[in-house]
């Protein structure tokens, strides 16, 4: 088989939109998962990848800066196009259709229907850690870090629900090849978020 290189299935090659934020974690795990993983600051970056992780940070920066670097318009035409995305706070702040507490002019790539609140846990509890049942995981709960996370308030027809908080509060969402979650699995070794966005990007290239 190792003469046959036409017989392996090709490693899926992801992105890290890498414009600020915690692009290091998230390329660390795809890179254990057996991903290809490129930082994307480009639009001719983005073009070359099969899927897009976009990730935790200050959403009213990388939103700023996408803009800067030519980047809103090609993220969104992606998205739109089907490509596999998964954002993890303060990417999915920019993943979702419409936000509240966001500053001034503050736009997102849109795409996700849900409505996502900013430091939506007050400045006490800016961070957490507590462990949640997510749909369809095996394997026991997924251990989460919220760091000055965002809550989802609401959640259209579009998009379903895939784990929540004990009050109920929605912190995990999927739609299509969308995928985003209020917490950090990236840092706390938790790696089915990213495996079940693999598989998408798998089963799309
Ligand atoms: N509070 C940040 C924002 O609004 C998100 C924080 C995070 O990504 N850890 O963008």
């Amino acid at each position: 088989m190792a003469g046959n290189p036409l017989s392996l299935p090709r490693r899926p090659h992801v992105g890290i939109l890498a414009l600020q934020g915690d692009v290091r974690e998230h390329a660390l795990v795809l890179r254990n998962l057996g991903a290809e993983v490129s930082l994307v600051r480009r639009p001719s970056e983005l073009a070359a990848v099969d899927g897009l992780v976009i990730p935790g940070g200050e959403s009213s920066v990388i939103d700023k800066l996408s803009r800067a670097f030519g980047m809103q318009e090609p993220v969104r035409a992606a998205i739109a196009a089907g490509m596999p995305v998964y954002g993890t706070c303060a990417g999915m702040i920019m993943l979702a259709d419409r936000i509240t507490g966001a500053i001034d002019g503050q736009e997102t790539f849109g795409g996700l229907d849900i409505v996502v609140a900013r430091n939506a846990f007050g400045s006490q509890v800016d961070s957490f850690e507590t462990e949640l049942e997510v749909d369809g995981f095996d394997g026991g709960p997924v251990h989460a870090t919220f760091i000055r996370a965002p809550l989802v308030t609401s959640v259209g027809d579009r998009a379903t629900a895939i784990a929540t908080l004990p009050d109920g509060g929605v912190v995990a969402v999927e739609q299509g090849s969308i995928l985003a979650t209020a917490f950090h699995p990236e840092v706390s070794g938790e790696t089915r978020f990213h495996e079940r966005f693999l598989g998408r990007v798998r089963s799309a290239a």
